[in-house]
């Protein structure tokens, strides 16, 4: 090759490497609504584990996940479970960590992808579509996977994982954590997330994170963003949300903080599994805000040198 071409290829390499990590990616409320608008379309039928409707939103997902370079963490993106006699699978993407030491770390950033089906006929509509639990939730992974698949900027590696069988009894999260737990994945932290749609009512600050006096999870989250995003509810203690999301399964496996971040704690919807949980009762300039001002938590949780979010009893 020619030296000055050689050069200036180099140069074009580098500088497009450079851009991408220093490029600012802002999430839109179109890209988190166009996510939603699918999931909870009537087409999908409320995406009952084992029905067509969860196929689709499984195909969906993964179809994002392959166009963006976004690798199965197993041999494919499925991780297969059984419900009773029903096919159940979550769906799990991997980014690879770029430190040499750093990258055996974990973060896996979920949410689940279910709903119920069918709910109680309202008006002559009984499809549970399920936009706020729990497409809401399922579009911020999916835009933070397309999001660090374009910067590529974690030292630790990252698994993106949207579960099947919630709303079953947490079923995808427990059969997903038991599996990494027995091929001794190194799990640094779990951020999950769970009904995001909706802003919260009279606080200073835009959602709670369950278990919040478990860990440094909020305290940290608000540190690495510089500002007040986390807080705490009453309600969520008060109901234990702490163990009723998918968060759960994989704080019994690793003791670890592993936690969900959710702007919804019943005082603030009224469509809690019913069937006027649809894609316009959301609010997804809110819902973009959020997750932008969440990814510089996510990112430095990637790429501190020590493990810095731990368990209070630590
Ligand atoms: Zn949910």
């Amino acid at each position: 090759m020619n030296r000055i071409i050689y050069v200036v290829a180099l140069l074009l390499v580098f500088s497009c490497g450079g851009q991408e990590k220093s490029k600012l990616i802002t999430i839109t409320p179109d890209d988190v609504k166009s996510t939603v608008a699918y999931l909870a379309s009537d087409d999908l039928a409320g995406r009952d584990t084992g029905s067509e409707g969860i196929e689709k939103a499984a195909v969906y997902i993964e179809t994002i996940f392959k166009k963006n370079k976004i690798k199965p963490y197993f041999e494919t993106y499925r991780d297969n479970f059984k419900v009773d006699s029903l096919d159940a699978f979550n769906v799990v993407g991997f980014i690879e960590g770029s430190d040499a030491k750093l990258k055996n770390e974990f973060v896996v950033i979920g949410a689940h992808y279910d709903h119920i089906g069918y709910g109680k006929t309202v008006d002559g509509d009984s499809i549970a579509n399920g936009a706020n639990d729990n497409a809401a939730g399922t579009s911020a992974v999916i835009a933070l996977a397309k999001y660090f698949s374009i910067k590529k900027n974690n030292k630790r590696s990252i698994i993106f994982s949207l579960f099947s069988a919630e709303e079953k009894g947490l079923l995808g999260s427990k059969h997903l954590a038991k599996r990494l737990k027995a091929e001794n994945l190194n799990l640094y932290t779990m951020v999950n997330f769970e009904m995001i749609g909706v802003p919260f009512k009279d606080r200073d600050y835009e959602a709670f994170v369950t278990g919040f006096d478990m860990s440094n999870m909020a305290e940290r989250i608000n540190a690495y963003t510089k500002s007040n995003v986390i807080g705490k509810s009453e309600v969520a203690i008060k109901y234990s949300l702490f163990k009723r999301s998918d968060n759960y399964p994989f704080y019994q496996e690793f003791k670890v903080p592993c936690q969900t971040i959710s702007s919804c704690d019943m005082s603030n919807f009224d469509y809690y599994h019913h069937v006027d949980d649809e894609v316009d009762k959301l609010d997804y300039q809110f819902m973009a805000s959020l997750i932008n001002k969440l990814i510089p938590a996510i990112e430095t949780m990637t790429n501190t040198t020590t493990k810095e979010i731990m368990m209070n009893n630590e």
